[in-house]
């Protein structure tokens, strides 16, 4: 998939996060996390379409140990297909794709969970799907299909332009323009080199 999979590892436990783990077989991941000698503690997903889950169940199937965390929404979509877009990215009928578990299921808008000695903040953000994420992790922002360079996708029966808008809005009001962004496609950035869309805000203001 033609997504950003993050992994954030702590050198002092050897530890680490993954965040939207996208490729089928995760072998790029699993060799990764080998040759470091890392521990895969959670998986964190930014939000429900395929191209950014895909990779859970052959993790888990490696790390059985690995905790799987995301919002309700993100999880009950998931199920859907024509929320998780799977057909749109695999077009093979016989052939579908269920993340196996889910260990922590977010409900509330803004939640915490402690890794070793970080606090990972999840800030929900729907609009873009309605199960979306921003997750902060040691000062950076990752921000799935949310904030990304590209023109946002929004589609219409799946997420919601009005709530797009004031997720981008709580971000702005949370973060300043040198916050570094993780897109969940493309290059990071920062905040202030957003390309504000649709002119929800006025960049004087960021
Ligand atoms: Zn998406």
């Amino acid at each position: 998939m033609a997504s950003n999979c993050y992994i954030l590892w702590d050198d002092e436990f050897q530890r680490c996060l993954i965040i939207d783990p996208a490729s089928e077989k995760s072998s790029q991941q699993i060799s990764f996390i080998r040759e470091n000698n890392l521990i895969p503690d959670y998986i964190l997903l930014t939000h429900e379409h395929t191209d950014h889950t895909w990779g859970v169940n052959s993790l888990l199937k490696a790390y059985p140990d690995i905790k799987v965390v995301c919002h309700k929404i993100a999880k009950d979509n998931m199920n859907v297909e024509s929320m998780a877009y799977f057909r749109f990215y695999y077009d093979n009928p016989i052939y579908s794709y269920k993340v196996e578990k889910f260990d922590i299921v977010i409900e509330e808008d803004d939640y915490e969970l402690d890794w070793n000695d970080n606090t990972i903040r999840f800030i929900y953000v729907p609009g873009h799907s309605m199960g979306s994420e921003c997750i902060l992790v040691n000062g950076w922002l990752f921000t799935g299909d949310t904030i990304l360079q590209a023109k946002p996708y929004i589609n219409r029966r799946n997420g919601s332009k009005i709530e797009f808008k004031e997720s981008l809005k709580k971000v702005f009001e949370l973060f300043d323009g040198e916050q570094m962004i993780f897109p969940g496609h493309g290059n990071q950035f920062k905040l202030k080199e957003y390309n504000v869309p649709y002119g929800i805000l006025d960049k004087e203001n960021i």
